[in-house]
């Protein structure tokens, strides 16, 4: 297990810690006020509500951290910082209990030292229960019920004390060790779930995209370009879908094999994304043909960017076995009309321009014909867009 994923587990094992203990929100108050009610029994009532009240403090204290932690959205580095507030937090409640010896255990007086030792005996079992998830808090949790349940028969000394103090012992020993093993099984549980997470993102990467060049693939392409689809017509936005396909390509592979061709397709793909803005979306729709769809993109910016994407591509000068190979592209452009109620007219349109940008003679960008005037989509002059 690698550093990372150990951090990981251990914030995992906070979490679970945590999401446990919350259920403390309900039990401990009531519970504070019956141990209180049953402190009048040897201390005045004001010692009792003193208890009580700083108990309900030390409550609401540890709720609130908790809380925090768990709208903190902690990293795995921010583990040990969140333990040990998390440890302090809940501490100071184990030692409000654990102060019980000093405020209800009387010399000579059976019923104060089974009261204490049973708070103990459950202070200790429900630790066990419900702080296994994090050993190192858990550790923490126990250092007081443990030294209480131990200690307090040893402040009267007899055989019998001995002995009970021997059976807290081991009581003790038993809830440790049983924390631990539990602990073992949520930790197997947690990185289980964890190497399951990475497989399906794994997964979920491979079905959606292209191995070699690292784009996403025909069948999330095509998801995507739909759902932008119905989302342009909703907001009444344009939209614009360039066709990319590689020119003479197979002489490349012809030439220079297979391995060869894959390099060429990973340079080109490579400089394509140079010039793409957050939106755009490229994908490899099979072969040496890419699809770039741009949401929002009128007429006059998708063919100013087709043609940055030429010639960005007719710039690469790649080098393979040791002769220069240049690469060009043509592409097609269709832009989003209100009858396109479905991606496939769109992308036939696209397909057509391109291959009228291929029988123009390759190495350019064809736009399909505009349903409005070019003066209204504000293409500029210079822009060399050949019309299909
Ligand atoms: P055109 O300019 O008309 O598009 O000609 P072209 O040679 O590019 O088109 P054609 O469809 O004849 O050839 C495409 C070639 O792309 C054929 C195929 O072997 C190759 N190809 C498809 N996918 C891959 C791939 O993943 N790697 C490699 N190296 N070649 C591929
Ligand atoms: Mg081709
Ligand atoms: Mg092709």
């Amino acid at each position: 297990m690698t550093t990372d994923t150990r951090a990981d587990i251990r914030l995992a094992q906070l979490h679970l810690y945590v999401d446990i203990h919350l259920h403390d929100r309900y039990l401990a108050p009531p519970l504070a006020l019956v141990a209180a009610a049953m402190l009048t029994n040897w201390v005045p009532i004001s010692w009792a509500v003193t208890f009580v009240g700083a108990e309900l403090l030390i409550i609401a204290n540890y709720i609130r951290v908790y809380q925090a932690f768990k709208r903190s959205n902690a990293g795995p580095s921010d583990e040990p910082h969140w333990a040990r507030r998390i440890a302090l937090a809940h501490g100071a409640h184990m030692l409000a209990w654990s102060s019980l010896v000093f405020w209800a255990w009387r010399h000579d007086n059976f019923s104060s030292l089974v009261f204490i030792m049973l708070v103990h005996i459950a202070l200790i079992a429900m630790t066990t229960t419900m702080s296994n998830a994090h050993l190192r808090t858990l550790g923490f949790d126990m250092i007081f019920p443990v030294l209480a349940l131990l200690g307090l028969p040893l402040l009267e000394l007899s055989w019998f004390n001995v002995g009970l103090s021997l059976l807290g012992l081991g009581f003790s020993v038993l809830m440790i060790l049983v924390a631990r093993q539990i602990n073992a099984y949520s930790t197997e549980a947690l990185q289980l779930r964890q190497r399951n997470e990475v497989l399906i993102k794994e997964l979920e990467s491979q079905a959606s995209r292209d191995s070699l060049t690292g784009l996403v693939n025909r069948r999330y392409f095509l998801a995507e370009a739909n759902q932008q689809l119905l989302a342009a017509h909703r907001s009444s936005r344009v939209l614009a879908l360039l066709i990319i396909d590689l020119d003479h390509f197979k002489q490349i592979n012809d030439q220079y094999g297979h391995l060869g061709g894959d390099e060429v397709l990973v340079a080109v793909v490579d400089a394509l994304k140079q010039h793409l803005r957050t939106g755009d979306c490229l994908g490899r729709l099979g072969g040496e043909e890419f699809a770039l769809l741009m949401p929002g993109t009128t007429q006059a910016e998708a063919t100013e960017t087709a043609e940055r994407l030429r010639q960005a591509v007719a710039a690469l000068r790649l080098n393979l076995q040791g002769h220069p190979v240049r690469q060009s592209v043509s592409i097609g452009i269709a832009l989003l009309q209100k009858e396109d109620v479905s991606l496939p007219g769109l992308m036939h349109r696209a397909d057509l321009a391109m291959y009228a940008a291929k029988e123009q003679g390759r190495n350019r960008v064809v736009c399909e014909l505009p349903t409005t005037p070019p003066e209204r989509q504000n293409l500029s002059a210079e822009t060399a867009i050949q019309r299909a």
